[in-house]
């Protein structure tokens, strides 16, 4: 304890002169581990001490690993770190109990941290609780200043000698004198509403394991929550406990209202119908709802990229929405991408993200649906709405369309285009003779006879019942009189269905400033000829 009086007043004299003196030397004659470290754990300077008995190796050097030699921090042992809780707190200094084993043998630690230049430099000294005992009854006065200073209630007793602090004082609003053994004290002269019957029980069953027991958090019945701290040490061949306590009920609050938050989050999610996940390139988070509209299970999903689920068609939009989320780009963003399941299956999602922190750092968050079922009904749309669901041909609006476009690029290029109007001669009797199904497949039939005999910068459409239109762009009306003419020889030539059939042609070239009605107008008076003269003949529009 000595040592720890005579380190505290060589802080706080030193702390002033460290700023334009740094000289770390000096605590090479202290003996007790002394590290300092930078603001992330990072050893800038080990002690002789540190040096002679601690097995150092090259690499990373982070206290954990110089002291503990442990590749988890502190936290992730379930140890208060100081070094985060002075960060945290804004302390100038800070104490925290490590039970813990350096070179294999188990000791209590009193962890102390001490903040050096703004926060930019720690100081951390590891004092043996063993070692402090010692020197705490042979310099108790100055020891007690320490104690007084520690931001934990303490309690310290032997048989015949106890010992407060005042920040036990405060926790328990303990007016008296620490002149009893703990349970007595806290049964006797306290004045606030903490000490209740159970802690009372609970100190006496420790006491009697006699073993040292580690941050052990209850709660009191008026909703606070203590931690307990208690170390048997053995003074002079004689017992002695040191017991520490923090009031830990705000703490635990936030913890609590964290939980609960967490809570409804997971609950929202885990039920959600949509799928959920937070990203960071690497999936952090997925509900069960991706996990089902993916196929894969959860421990899948949170072993992949994110892109590994895209399209390859999507990669590269997708790339960029993940890059900017990590940048912190919170700007909402809804679209419509393809996946491609663990079976290979593709499907539609409509995706819904944003960013949000997530331990640390930017993630990327979003929201998952399936709209495959939406997407394919919406192709079947668009196909009902371009092709004779009979014939397969477009239909009439996809031909006037097709048209429209191609009058426009004929005014502009002033390039010749030619419509051909075909109509079947004596349909009536096909139907009549065979009936309406025989003349279905008859259409059908004669369709793809005539498709599959133009060129493909052509386009044909079923204009009516059995009248059919072709559109030839590039085509002037002779060129387009041989077209007419050679589909007439061929369905004349061959059975159609089984059944010899003939058609008649109309022919007209678009002429410039022409309106589409009026071009149609013509080349079905053309038709309207060629049905006159006889049928079986092609007629041109001059
Ligand atoms: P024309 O040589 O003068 O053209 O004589 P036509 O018998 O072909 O007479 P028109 O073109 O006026 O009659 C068309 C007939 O085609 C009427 C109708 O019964 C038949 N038709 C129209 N659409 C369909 C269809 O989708 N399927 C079947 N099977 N028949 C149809
Ligand atoms: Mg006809
Ligand atoms: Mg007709």
């Amino acid at each position: 304890m000595a040592i720890l009086i005579g380190l505290e007043n060589y802080f706080l004299k030193r702390l002033e002169k460290l700023k334009a003196d740094i000289d770390f030397f000096v605590f090479d004659r202290i003996d007790d581990y002394i590290l300092v470290l930078d603001n992330e754990k990072n050893v800038v300077f080990e002690n002789l001490k540190v040096k002679r008995e601690l097995e150092s190796d090259e690499g990373e050097k982070k206290c954990f690993k110089v002291i503990y030699n442990s590749v988890l921090s502190c936290r992730e042992r379930g140890l208060e770190c100081p070094l985060d809780e002075i960060k945290k707190k804004n302390l100038t200094k800070y104490y925290s109990l490590h039970n813990v084993k350096i070179n294999g043998i188990k000791k209590s630690y009193l962890v102390l941290i001490y903040k050096l230049l703004e926060g930019e430099l720690f100081v951390e000294m590891f004092i043996d609780i063993e070692n402090l005992k010692e020197s705490l009854f042979k310099d108790f006065i100055s020891a007690q200043r320490v104690l007084e200073n520690i931001p934990k209630g303490i309690f310290l007793e032997t048989d015949d000698f106890f010992y407060c602090n005042s920040r036990f004082r405060e926790i328990f609003n303990y007016r008296g004198e620490a002149s009893h053994p703990l349970e007595e004290t806290l049964n006797s002269d306290f004045n606030g509403s903490i000490p209740e019957y159970y802690i009372i029980k609970l100190i006496k069953e420790i006491k009697q394991k006699n073993e040292p027991v580690v941050d052990k958090k209850i709660k009191l019945s008026d909703d606070k929550y203590l931690s307990i701290v208690y170390i048997p040490i053995s003074l002079n061949s004689k017992r002695a406990n040191l017991w520490i306590f923090d009031d830990i009920t705000n703490q635990q609050k936030k913890e609590e209202k964290l939980k609960e938050s967490e809570e409804l989050f997971r609950t929202l999610a885990e039920t959600s119908a949509a799928g959920i996940f937070l990203q960071k390139g690497k999936l952090l988070y997925v509900n069960p709802a991706l996990c089902e509209i993916t196929e894969y299970s959860k421990e899948e999903l949170l072993n992949m990229n994110a892109l590994e689920l895209i399209h390859p068609d999507y990669k590269g939009m997708v790339r960029e929405i993940i890059q900017r989320r990590l940048k912190g780009d919170r700007t909402k963003l809804n679209y419509e991408i393809k996946l491609v399941t663990k079976s290979g299956k593709e499907k539609w999602v409509q995706i819904a993200s944003s960013a949000v922190k997530y331990k640390g750092s930017y993630v990327g968050i979003g929201t998952v649906i399936d709209i495959t079922d939406r997407k394919e009904y919406e192709e079947k749309l668009k196909k009902l709405a371009t092709y004779d669901s009979l014939t397969g041909l477009y239909n009439r609006y996809m031909i006037e369309e097709f048209l429209t476009k191609e009058i426009e690029k004929s005014k502009r290029h002033n390039i010749p285009l030619s419509v051909i109007m075909c109509d079947i001669d004596n349909f009536k009797s096909i139907n009549d003779n065979y009936g309406h199904i025989e003349g279905d497949k008859v259409l059908k039939e004669l369709s793809n006879t005539m498709k599959s005999n133009i060129r493909k910068s052509d386009a044909i459409g079923r204009w009516g019942g059995e009248e059919f239109i072709i559109v030839a762009p590039y085509t002037d009306k002779y060129g387009a009189l041989k077209l007419a003419d050679k589909l007439r020889r061929i369905i004349e030539e061959k059975k159609i269905n089984g059944k010899n059939v003939t058609i008649s042609c109309g022919v007209a070239e678009f002429r410039y400033n022409e309106k589409m009605k009026d071009l149609i107008k013509r080349v079905d008076e053309a038709l309207y000829t060629a049905k006159r003269k006889g049928k079986n003949r092609v007629e041109i529009s001059l």
